[in-house]
């Protein structure tokens, strides 16, 4: 498929053979023991510091690239590259929403102890919002955090917490006034240790993640912890919410342009009725239907990025974006997974694990619901 290269500069693609290189040949050929194991190493996080690829959109005083929101987004289109929704998901939760706040929101001394060891691979970052009462209706968060001299006590449950068994520190939503809500929601960043327990949760895909819930028992947490103003936690989430989802857009055109690459290749050899599937009119209108979902959300989510790096606030293109990318791309694997027939059902192809780790687009970061809710509103 011919590919559409604004906003995209040469230098963005040569980072993105570069970065395809690195992901083909040093992660892809353990995504299926990782999937398997349900567990990828920690050393990854090391590796991809090591070629600087989590430190991309920041400046090189914290060991960053000193690159933008474009060289990252190569990235989040590249992960699909690695074949493991997992790995990329902990590798996507680490560098777009456990590490942005504490760059925009965190004192000199919290890049110090937590963005400089993160872009070096040393410390791995979860963000910590949803909970079992709460998730897309944040305000109603109950993770409290009391004043207590030298810093805050904190009690609660957090879950479905990506990284969330492996992080080092947590970036966690707490209500800090009796009510919470939008004025009574600050964040603290946690590091793992005394009161803090984790419990892996079992999941329809994203095997090599671990998703878990994150307990806080009289859990304590120093005043130099607190991450931004104290009850304005919600723009601390509004803040970041932009490039989540544009993240998980990017992500989702890569990992459909991808898929049917192998797909339209899986239709060009297999044999039915004397011929390839290919020659067959209704696979091949099947694909380029399939062509032409995934040149609309590549369309899409790319004007929603030229906006948003030309200091736009597109809330509209961005909420379309995801809304428009998640379900096309679960739609779009189960289409190719229909093309593999038998075999697409069979645990040794890549598309009955990309077909379970697409399910989760249209839920996470803003569930299909919530986007529409947010457009109806603006509408
Ligand atoms: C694999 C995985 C990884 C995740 N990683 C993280 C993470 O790292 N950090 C984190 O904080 N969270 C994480 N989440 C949580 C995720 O963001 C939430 O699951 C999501 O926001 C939905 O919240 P919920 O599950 O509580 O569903 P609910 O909010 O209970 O919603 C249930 C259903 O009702 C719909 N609904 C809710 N409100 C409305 C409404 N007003 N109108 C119409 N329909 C509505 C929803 O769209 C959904 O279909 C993760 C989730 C999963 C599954």
């Amino acid at each position: 498929m011919s590919p559409v290269t604004p906003p995209f500069s040469d230098e963005h693609e040569q980072l993105r053979q570069s970065i395809r290189g690195f992901l083909e040949r040093e992660l892809a050929p353990h995504a299926q023991q990782w999937e398997h194991d349900e567990w990828f190493p920690d050393e990854v996080f090391g590796k991809l510091a090591a070629q600087g690829l989590l430190g991309l959109k920041y400046p090189e005083r914290y060991g960053g690239q000193g690159g933008d929101y474009l060289h990252e987004a190569v990235l989040c289109e590249e992960l699909a590259r690695i074949g493991s929704g997992g790995t990329a998901a902990g590798i996507g939760a680490h560098v777009n929403i456990a590490t942005p706040p504490i760059w925009k929101f965190g004192t000199d001394e919290q890049h110090e102890r937590y963005l400089v060891p993160a872009i070096r691979g040393e410390k791995i970052g979860a963000l910590g919002i949803t909970e079992p009462g709460a998730g897309s209706d944040v305000a109603a968060i109950a993770t409290r955090a009391e004043r207590v001299d030298g810093g805050w006590i904190l009690n609660g449950e957090k879950t479905y917490i990506t990284n969330g068994v492996r992080a080092h520190f947590i970036v966690t939503a707490v209500k800090t006034t009796k009510d919470g809500g939008h004025h009574g929601i600050s964040f603290l960043i946690v590091d793992r240790g005394e009161g803090v327990a984790s419990s892996k949760l079992e999941k329809l895909g994203w095997h090599a993640s671990d998703t878990a819930t994150i307990s806080f028992a009289d859990v304590f947490v120093p005043e130099q912890n607190l991450l931004g103003q104290l009850n304005e936690g919600f723009k601390l989430i509004m803040a970041n919410f932009q490039w989540e989802r544009l993240a998980m857009s990017l992500g989702a055109v890569g990992a459909m342009a991808l898929a049917w690459e192998r797909t339209a290749a899986f239709a060009r050899e297999r044999q039915a009725f004397g011929r390839p599937l290919s020659g067959h009119q209704a696979i091949r209108h099947e694909l380029a239907d399939l062509a032409t979902s995934v040149y609309t959300c590549r369309c899409v989510t790319y004007d929603a990025l030229r906006r948003f790096v030309a200091g736009e606030e597109p809330l509209k293109e961005v909420t379309m974006a995801k809304l428009l990318t998640q379900r096309a791309c679960f739609e779009l694997m189960d289409a190719c997974l229909q093309i593999h027939g038998g075999a697409g059902y069979m645990r040794e192809y890549w598309v009955e694990r990309a077909a379970r780790d697409a399910r989760l687009g249209p839920i996470g970061g803003g569930s299909d619901e919530i986007m529409r809710e947010i457009l109806a509103r603006m509408l």
